[in-house]
């Protein structure tokens, strides 16, 4: 998954920007401004519990094309004194969705780095949002088979293509894992998760603040297969478009929490999207935005249904807030 998306030459995110009708897929915010904009008020509203801070930071981890920092700038353009305090740090490694980003961010303060930690140093309370970034970090799957559990590996078969293959040597069972798990039980394990949560952790312990992770996944550890690749808005087999296809794995969020738990992070959720931008307030902005678009309305009504209806974005992603508030 490493090299697939991430290597220099051919990684899927470094040659190319693949969100949007034209590239392999979708994200809420590309869907409606209305997703942004309730983060907009998220923000600003963590913003006031901070102790309306005269300095803060307000960290994106792979913001894509620039579209959800861009309904959230709106919204938080209503507050001069929220702004006048501002300033933006990207953690992005993909250099075409950079040049799109720096467009929306014109007149900000706004510095990029390739990785979180570098992004966390600094002396100000911040307020982190990530929205289907975490999906992209590189899993392992293990398999429970007779001989007990094996690592599902991608090798070179007798054809000199990439296959699967069971790993030869059984190799512990992976952790949280049922011991008594059935036979063609599968595991997944991403396994840069915890440390990234224990640096955004320990960061906010430091200096205050707040972090909203946003993504397709699980309450608690499921089993099961969720590899998924997509290729022009088609799901493909993983091994098939190399470097062209977007590889994702669901997101266990309770390895989110317990991590943060473990660093005596206050956790909100986690919750479902449809929750979340609810509780946001959500169906009143797409009320007002229909007010004043009377020939949108069907449109409007359509991308909030996206967003939150059950049976489409609203149960499938959810939402974790980490929070640390202690006043220095
Ligand atoms: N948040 C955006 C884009 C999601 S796609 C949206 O909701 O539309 C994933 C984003 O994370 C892309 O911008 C990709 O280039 C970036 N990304 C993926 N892995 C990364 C990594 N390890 N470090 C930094 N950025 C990464």
């Amino acid at each position: 998954m490493t090299i697939c998306l991430y290597d220099p030459q051919f990684g899927y995110y470094t040659t190319r920007a693949p969100i949007g009708a034209k590239g392999d897929f979708i994200t809420a915010p590309e869907i409606s401004q209305m997703f942004g904009e309730m983060i907009g008020v998220w923000v600003t509203s963590n913003w006031y519990e901070l102790g309306e801070p005269t300095a803060f930071h307000l960290i994106e981890l792979g913001p894509g094309r620039g579209t959800l920092m861009k309904d959230v700038l709106r919204v938080l353009e209503k507050n001069p004194q929220l702004c006048a305090g501002l300033s933006l740090k990207m953690v992005e490694t993909n250099p075409h969705f950079r040049a799109m980003q720096a467009e929306v961010v014109k007149g900000f303060d706004c510095q990029w780095f390739d990785g979180i930690e570098a992004a966390l140093l600094g002396e100000a309370p911040f307020i982190l949002i990530a929205n289907e970034f975490l999906d992209c970090l590189p899993i392992k799957q293990f398999i429970k088979t007779d001989t007990g559990w094996h690592e599902w590996q991608v090798i070179i078969d007798e054809n000199d293509r990439l296959n699967f293959k069971f790993a030869d040597a059984t190799q512990n069972p992976p952790k949280p894992v049922d011991v008594e798990a059935q036979v063609g039980t599968i595991v997944e394990i991403a396994t840069a998760l915890p440390a990234i949560i224990e640096a955004i952790s320990k960061a906010l312990r430091a200096n205050n603040g707040m972090a909203l992770f946003i993504d397709y996944g699980y309450f608690k550890g499921e089993t099961g297969d969720s590899l998924q690749a997509l290729h022009k808005h088609e799901k493909v087999w993983p091994l098939s478009h190399i470097g062209e296809a977007d590889l994702t794995a669901h997101v266990d969020f309770a390895v989110i929490a317990e991590t943060a738990l473990e660093q005596q992070i206050e956790i909100i959720g986690p919750k479902t999207q449809r929750e979340f931008l609810l509780e946001m307030g959500v169906e009143v902005r797409a009320q007002a935005l229909c007010t004043a678009n009377p020939a949108r309305e069907n449109e409007i009504k359509n991308d909030l249904s996206r967003l939150i209806d059950h049976d489409q974005m609203g149960d499938l992603f959810k939402a974790i807030v980490l929070k640390f508030t202690k006043v220095l």
